[in-house]
């Protein structure tokens, strides 16, 4: 059975399809069309320009900072930059809405079609078609829970840049909408157009779902809004295509609405029927010309792109000889990405086995240890320089990989550098061969019981002879040598 049926019936397969819509709050310093600052963490109402409070008279000014994150944008998702643009009202009435209409776009978005192609398991790709990206305007915050019996109002956020990423139904499963998600936040975080923070609410969708039988039209849609994580996400697809199917299997019909997640009960509940497009009465906004944008603009805009996470992780496979899988945990992270390349640039070696060296300490003992502590890359208590430093170490046979371990463990704790780690503790490998000879003839001496046996044919005494020499250096002896001279002198007896 294909992957996209995943909801089984007694009457067969349901495949279930998915669109979402995506908010994402630009970055910049200032709203949509006033000056007021974006910092909302402020001060109830403390961030609130006369535009933004919709006092009578005032008019709104177009932020050219917003214009440029969302051409970036669609840059990133491969659309179709529209030249020329407008704002449109979308009038509803709600109390953190002082305006009585939103300002948004509807008849002609700033950017046309475009497409992601997201990774799935198993280094499959699954290209997922966009329709369009519009900006609009974010309103303010009701709070309900503040005070008994009444709501307050915040406008902070009122008047604060969102861009709405709107995909065509082209997704089949939770793990393709998550997946989808994922990437969408990564290139918003490398272009630096949203922080992509969905638990402070910067980052959200509206999830679209509906379920058919293969071969017939799509059925009527859910839209779950304001969904605020990607498990979320995940959680609402697999409830949500559960509950149609209940619907429709015990004889009931479908219809077009509006639901919420439950995120403590992991359900979906109704909110209201679907408004149309025709609600809204939407019509141009006659305070705002339309957006031209030149083609010096659009070209300087390209021109200023930062390497996205498809480019980044391409060129990390082919600098690197990285395999896919390496290459995108790297790029997962713009910072882990950036701490990598740092250290190659200061290894002495610059091999595929250094390469491969340097990822493994990154994404094992260094992972390993942020993971166990809780920290971010940034907070990393070894810098790629040292990190360089311990892997050159290793490669000039300065110290084993066994040894490596250790000093990587001090320099945890101590922040030192490992080439002072290994001078003050004397960790140095011994690759003086008469020194290690005459800790080999000891060991042999030592053991001559287990020499006879060796030579008698047990092979496997071999490793216990490598093992004392080890024990007797402390560690520090260089294994290739240990073993070449173990040979030489076992084949002499
Ligand atoms: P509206 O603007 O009224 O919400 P759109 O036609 O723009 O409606 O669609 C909104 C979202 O719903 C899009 O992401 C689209 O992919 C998705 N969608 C449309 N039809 C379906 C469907 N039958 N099942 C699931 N998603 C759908
Ligand atoms: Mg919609």
């Amino acid at each position: 059975m294909s992957e996209s049926f995943w909801l089984e019936s007694a009457s067969g397969p349901f495949e279930v399809v998915i669109g979402l819509e995506v908010h994402a709050q630009v970055m910049s310093e200032s709203k949509l069309f006033s000056s007021a600052p974006t910092s909302f963490a402020a001060d109830p109402n403390s961030k609130v320009s006369l535009v933004d409070a919709a006092m009578p008279g005032m008019l709104p000014v177009i932020n050219k900072k917003c214009i440029e994150q969302a051409v970036k944008t669609g840059f990133g998702i491969n659309g179709k930059i529209n030249k020329i643009s407008a704002f449109d009202r979308k009038n509803y009435f709600y109390a953190d809405l002082p305006q009585g209409y939103q300002i948004s776009q509807f008849y002609h978005p700033i950017v046309g079609e475009g497409h992601l192609n997201v990774e799935l398991k198993g280094d499959q790709l699954k290209k997922v078609r966009i329709e369009r990206i519009h900006l609009e305007q974010d309103a303010g915050k009701s709070i309900h829970d503040l005070q008994p019996g009444k709501t307050c109002i915040d406008l902070n956020r009122s008047g604060t840049a969102l861009m709405e990423i709107v995909t065509f139904p082209d997704m089949r499963t939770p793990e393709e909408a998550m997946a989808f998600m994922k990437k969408l936040r990564l290139i918003l975080r490398y272009l630096g157009t949203s922080d992509g923070n969905m638990d402070e609410g910067s980052l959200r969708a509206d999830v679209n779902i509906s379920i058919h039988k293969p071969g017939t039209p799509f059925g009527p849609r859910a839209e779950i809004k304001n969904v605020n994580s990607i498990r979320f996400i995940g959680q609402a697809i697999e409830y949500e295509a559960q509950r149609q199917l209940e619907v429709l299997e015990s004889g009931g019909t479908l219809k077009q609405e509006t639901r919420l997640f439950d995120a403590g009960k992991g359900i979906t509940r109704p909110m209201r029927s679907k408004e149309d497009a025709v609600d809204y009465r939407y019509f141009p906004d006659p305070d705002l010309l339309p957006v031209v944008l030149t083609d010096d603009f659009i070209n300087n805009t390209k021109a200023g792109l930062p390497e996205l996470p498809d480019q980044k992780k391409d060129r990390l496979m082919k600098d690197y000889g990285l395999t896919s899988y390496e290459a995108t945990i790297l790029v997962d992270d713009v910072e882990v990405a950036r701490f990598y390349e740092a250290t190659m640039a200061k290894v002495k070696k610059k091999e595929q086995t250094t390469a491969k060296l340097a990822f493994n300490w990154l994404s094992g003992d260094l992972f390993g240890f942020l993971n166990k502590e809780n920290k971010t890359i940034h907070e990393s208590p070894i810098s790629p320089e040292s990190l360089a430093e311990l892997i050159t170490l290793i490669e000039t046979d300065v110290i084993s990989g066994r040894i490596a371990k250790d000093v990587f463990v001090e320099m945890t704790t101590t922040q030192k550098t490992p080439g002072t780690i290994v001078d003050e503790k004397g960790l140095k490998q011994i690759t003086n061969t008469k020194e290690l000879d005459q800790i080999i003839e000891n060991v042999l001496t030592n053991n001559q019981q287990m020499v006879r046996d060796y030579n008698s044919g047990k092979d496997k005494l071999f490793g216990f002879f490598v093992g004392q020499v080890m024990k007797d250096t402390g560690g520090k002896a260089n294994p290739a040598t240990v073993n070449q001279l173990l040979k030489e002198k076992l084949s002499k007896i």
